[in-house]
């Protein structure tokens, strides 16, 4: 099991740290986070036990590539909820790589980061994503270099239509992909926001830690978003 360690004030991915056995196996999990919830963190725990990774690396993200139709929370917030919500799980960690990275923030940049730092090491590098997000792979910048480098773990609901997966994405590229099936989640960030901000209740939906933060600093409190 890799130590936990703080990623607090780091700007690289993550810190050197010893390992057990090689080649280690880390899972990206790449997100707004605003806020973060139980459908990400079963998402990851699913993986992390499936797929044998040693950590999940939480990375919020900065500037996301894709159109944002919320006013996003800013990224401290977001970083103190990811942090907040994994704290008790010590295969988990947070990284704010793609916070500190100036301008737009995309998966590749990070998944090449990751390598780089565990280049002494033969990483394997797992990045995980829910089936909405990989829907969209091809969207991505330099999608082939993403499968190439890395496996992607796409998170599925139970009954999904993975004839819908391979129309959007094609056999070549399906086949490079991972599918895991998590017990159906249908929780949202979006919901989550829309929720607070017509005073409905969130308890059960996300870690009570963060939802006492989401309070505390008035987060979504606005209908915009
Ligand atoms: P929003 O509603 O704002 O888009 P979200 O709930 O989709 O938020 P993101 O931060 O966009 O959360 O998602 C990060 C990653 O987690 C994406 O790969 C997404 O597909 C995945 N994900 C989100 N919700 C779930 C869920 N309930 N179960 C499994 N994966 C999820
Ligand atoms: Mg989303």
């Amino acid at each position: 099991m890799a130590k936990k360690t703080t990623t607090s004030q780091k700007t690289t991915p993550r810190q050197s740290k010893s390992r057990t056995r090689t080649p280690f196996r880390i899972g990206i999990m790449g997100g707004t986070f605003d806020p973060v919830h139980y459908g990400h963190l079963l998402a990851a725990e699913q993986a992390r036990c499936e797929f044998k990774l040693e950590e999940v690396v939480f990375v919020p993200t900065g500037n996301p590539p894709h159109k944002i139709t919320w006013e996003m929370s800013s990224a401290e917030h977001r970083y103190m909820m990811t942090m907040l919500a994994t704290a008790t799980n010590p295969h988990f960690d947070v990284s704010r790589t793609e916070i500190e990275r100036k301008g737009t923030s995309f998966s590749i940049q990070t998944i090449r980061e990751f390598q780089a730092e565990y280049s002494d090491n033969d990483a394997e590098i797992f990045f995980i994503t829910g089936f909405d997000a990989v829907m969209e792979l091809l969207t991505w910048s330099e999608p082939m270099e993403v499968i190439k480098r890395a496996t992607v773990i796409a998170v599925t609901r139970p009954g999904y239509d993975s004839k819908q997966l391979h129309a959007a994405l094609g056999g070549k590229v399906l086949s490079r992909i991972r599918l895991l099936q998590a017990p159906a989640l249908a929780i949202s960030s979006t919901d989550i926001r829309r929720r607070v901000s017509m005073g409905l209740p969130i308890k059960y939906l996300l870690p009570e830690p963060v939802e006492k933060y989401i309070i505390k600093n008035g987060l979504y409190k606005s209908a915009a978003r």
